[in-house]
């Protein structure tokens, strides 16, 4: 019986003991955290991301470690690897935690990305914008998620304030693609080289953070999607789940970014594919076949931010399963997530419809 390190006990580290303990493994999570979710499903190492003592005791006291948050130190993930595998290592991590890193990552493979500029000063901005025009987004390289860190430039006015919002940070200019869609591919590696792709999501964001995404079988962005992804997959040598985020535009895809971990968009295959990413994500570091990646029906996820609704009404209604993460409410936090697996797309929609309106 397997022993899985994680770093990072939040939510996905939930959702991957979630189907681990079910496989027979079990888990031992490292996280600053008290109040980390995943921390009850295993043991919990209480200490921060750098703290050798504790790195090295997860190394030695488990056969396998994984991330589930993309900002450990790549230093962390180093340590670890001195004593024992880790997955994903240390290129894909410091590829993804740095937008120009990842453009640049992507454009080596081909893969269009939207045009960009490094900033490094007020001068770097006004300069780029001369080259982009409006609209375009500026985004701080590091550390960003759920959009912050981010601001949307559409006039030479908010030139100022966006630079004075972005603190000096080391930033990026992105020309704003006027996309048709947003859809994203959660992919999976394992260590015996074997590739797996979920079919691609369509994903709709409400104030930066993903609100609802939806499978559609036979979606036509499928096949591109699986070819930049593998890509990604086999130019990093990549062992895991692996989330990549396009913006459709003009019959293309341009990618946004990718996320070396189990992703959000990918929560429906809990319940609507033949095997779930997280499953899929323990294969794949344990060198275990992967399982099917075919969905089971029509599939809806919608996250619940803020607040969790009263459980009995979403239950009563038929393919409908809640996820709640166990984290105390705030405003604008993800505190769980609805799946809506039927038949048809028809009333996997009016099943989401009914939903939307009870979240309010
Ligand atoms: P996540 O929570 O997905 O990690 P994030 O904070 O890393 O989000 P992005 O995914 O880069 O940020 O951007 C958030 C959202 O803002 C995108 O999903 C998209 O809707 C919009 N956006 C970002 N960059 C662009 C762009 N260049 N053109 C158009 N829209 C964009
Ligand atoms: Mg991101
Ligand atoms: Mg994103």
């Amino acid at each position: 019986q397997a022993h899985i390190g994680v770093i990072g006990a939040g939510q996905l580290g939930q959702m991957l003991a979630l189907s681990g303990i079910s496989l027979g493994l079990s888990f031992t999570f490292l996280d600053p955290s008290a109040q980390a979710p995943a921390g009850r499903l295993g043991r919990h190492i209480q200490a921060e991301y750098d703290d050798e003592l504790a790195l090295e005791q997860l190394a030695v006291e488990c056969d396998a470690i994984t991330l589930e948050f993309e900002n450990v130190p790549v230093s962390a993930v180093a340590s670890i690897a001195r004593h024992n595998q880790i997955h994903p290592g240390e290129r894909p991590l410091s590829i993804a935690q740095d937008r120009v890193h990842e453009k640049r990552f992507f454009e080596s493979l081909g893969i269009p990305v939207a045009k960009y500029h490094a900033i490094d000063s007020f001068e770097d901005l006004k300069s780029a914008v001369a080259d982009l025009g409006y609209p375009c987004i500026l985004k701080t390289r590091r550390l960003g998620y759920d959009g912050k860190g981010q601001v949307v430039v559409r006039h030479s006015d908010d030139l100022e304030p966006a630079w004075a919002s972005i603190r000096g940070n080391p930033s990026i200019l992105e020309q704003m693609i006027p996309f048709t869609r947003e859809v994203s591919i959660i992919s999976v590696r394992s260590t015996r080289g074997e590739c797996a792709f979920y079919p691609v999501s369509e994903n709709q964001h409400r104030s930066g953070i993903l609100h609802r995404t939806e499978i559609h079988m036979d979606d036509p962005a499928q096949e591109r999607a699986e070819e930049y992804a593998r890509h990604v997959l086999d130019g990093l040598d990549y062992v895991g789940v692996l989330a990549i985020e396009f913006f459709e535009h003009q019959g293309r895809l341009v990618a946004n970014e990718m996320a070396p971990r189990v992703h959000n968009s990918g929560h429906w295959s809990q319940n609507g594919a033949v095997t779930s990413q997280f499953e899929n994500h323990l294969r794949a570091i344990l060198g275990w076949p992967l399982g099917s990646t075919a969905c089971t029906g029509h599939s809806i996820m919608i996250n619940l931010v803020g607040i969790i609704p009263p459980r009995a009404p979403i239950l009563a209604l038929p393919g409908v399963h809640l996820h709640d993460y166990g984290k105390e409410p705030r405003t604008g936090r993800k505190l769980g997530h609805i799946n809506i697996v039927a038949d048809t797309k028809e009333s996997c929609r009016k099943y989401a419809t009914l939903i939307e309106q009870m979240i309010g």
